[in-house]
């Protein structure tokens, strides 16, 4: 371990080099997770450095998070600053920049006046407040007993979050999980099936992230906005990948100009500090009373400060119009390696997917990485890609030649 501060960079982590983190990473992490393929000291755009001094384009960013890229000054000044300025007060207090990102929240996602924001620290933690609100949501007779998700979605790790994901290997181990959740396919048949006046909630990822970046079909969401208006459910919207300008809108559910009765943010919002927010709309702002939640860290003058950066970052920059421009850059780039191995070419903005013909999609992300580009394999035939929003002709110029090295040697 390092003596601790005053000591330069390379002393620190001298006794990681050459792999030598990962028999430490293996005694000390919780087994939950594979060990990692490398060890990163630094960042900067869409740059990272790994303990060897090995350069990569980091064309993941922390699975959609880092949408500023690494260690941008807008977001490390708003950051520094808070953090010497108030970093924590507790819920017994407000703060500036909680009442700052709310109001934020409430005009990008079009919430507007009747819009109302929980703030908490991830992902998963926004779609259990969902799942809370859902429960909230009582019929003409009474309980509504139906929360409607969809197959293949995902919506989080923890006992709730899990029990709306849609992926039987992660759910197995944990049952029983919270009850009432039925998965339904994604297709307005099954919608137009499963919608009754019992459904308290339809929970919709509105391009499946984790599944390998899947579009929805064709006018799901808006048939899902009808139906869940006619029979009184809340429509929620889980943007936690898709949200915060990676589509190319603010939202994803804005491609289909429809407006939920709640929608779930994270990873993208504070572009790597901690953070999760459920925005509602309309009558289900009213429905949570006083005490029915809360969380101790959630909504800090820190990451709500964190928040207003990127958000401001990202208008002032346009770097939604980005997203949108360099997404369809992207996909040319993609298509036009006219490799056998390249099948659809899926997403919105800088969220793309590609399905792969044949062959082992780690195959190729861990090639990638050996030519110093990080993509990632959510599963066995897709790559995922969700560079930082900041990425422009000299990233995508990299991104050509380093993937074209990789597809060629796998
Ligand atoms: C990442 C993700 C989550 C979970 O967020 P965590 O911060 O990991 O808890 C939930 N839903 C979607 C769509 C996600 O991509």
């Amino acid at each position: 371990m390092s003596e601790g501060l005053g000591e330069n960079a390379d002393t620190d982590t001298a006794q990681w080099r050459d792999g030598g983190w990962k028999a430490s990473y293996g005694n000390v992490m919780m087994r939950t997770l594979a060990t990692p393929k490398l060890m990163l000291v630094r960042g900067e755009g869409a740059r990272v450095w790994d303990v060897d001094g090995n350069e990569y384009l980091d064309f993941l960013a922390g699975i959609a998070v880092n949408s500023l890229g690494h260690a941008h000054p807008a977001l490390v000044d708003a950051v520094s600053r808070q953090i010497g300025t108030l970093a924590h007060v507790s819920n017994y207090f407000s703060t500036p920049p909680q009442i700052e990102l709310a109001d934020r929240l409430r005009a990008i996602t079009g919430a507007g006046e009747r819009g109302r924001v929980l703030f908490g620290n991830s992902g998963a933690e926004a779609n259990e407040a969902a799942f809370k609100l859902a429960r909230l949501n009582r019929g003409p007779h009474g309980r509504r007993t139906r929360v409607l998700a969809l197959h293949n979605a995902f919506h989080g790790r923890t006992m709730g979050s899990l029990a709306l994901t849609g992926k039987p290997p992660m759910r197995e181990a944990f049952e029983p999980l919270p009850g009432g959740v039925e998965h339904i396919d994604s297709t307005i048949a099954a919608l137009e099936a499963a919608i009754d006046d019992r459904v308290a909630a339809l929970f919709v990822e509105p391009i499946k992230g984790e599944a390998g970046v899947l579009d929805l079909p064709h006018g799901f969401l808006r048939r899902a906005r009808e139906l869940t208006e006619q029979h009184g459910a809340l429509l929620i919207v889980d943007e936690i990948q898709t949200g915060v300008g990676r589509t190319g809108q603010w939202f994803a559910y804005q491609h289909s100009g429809i407006l939920p009765d709640a929608v779930t943010v994270a990873k993208g919002m504070a572009g790597g500090v901690p953070i999760g927010a459920l925005v509602t709309f309309g009558w289900a702002s009213e429905l949570f009373s006083q005490g029915q939640h809360g969380s101790t860290f959630g909504g800090n003058p820190l990451a709500t400060a964190a928040g207003n950066a990127v958000l401001a970052e990202i208008e002032r920059a346009d770097l939604i119009g980005n997203a949108a421009r360099r997404g369809q850059e992207l996909k040319q780039i993609i298509r036009s390696f006219d490799s056998p191995l390249v099948g659809d070419v899926r997403g919105h903005g800088l969220l793309i997917g590609i399905g792969l013909t044949e062959g082992d999609a780690h195959r190729l992300s861990d090639a990638a990485l050996r030519y110093g580009l990080i993509i990632n394999a959510p599963n066995e035939s897709s790559i995922r890609l969700a560079p930082p929003l900041i990425v422009g002709d000299s990233e995508l110029a990299e991104f050509r030649e380093r993937f074209g090295r990789a597809l060629g040697s796998v």
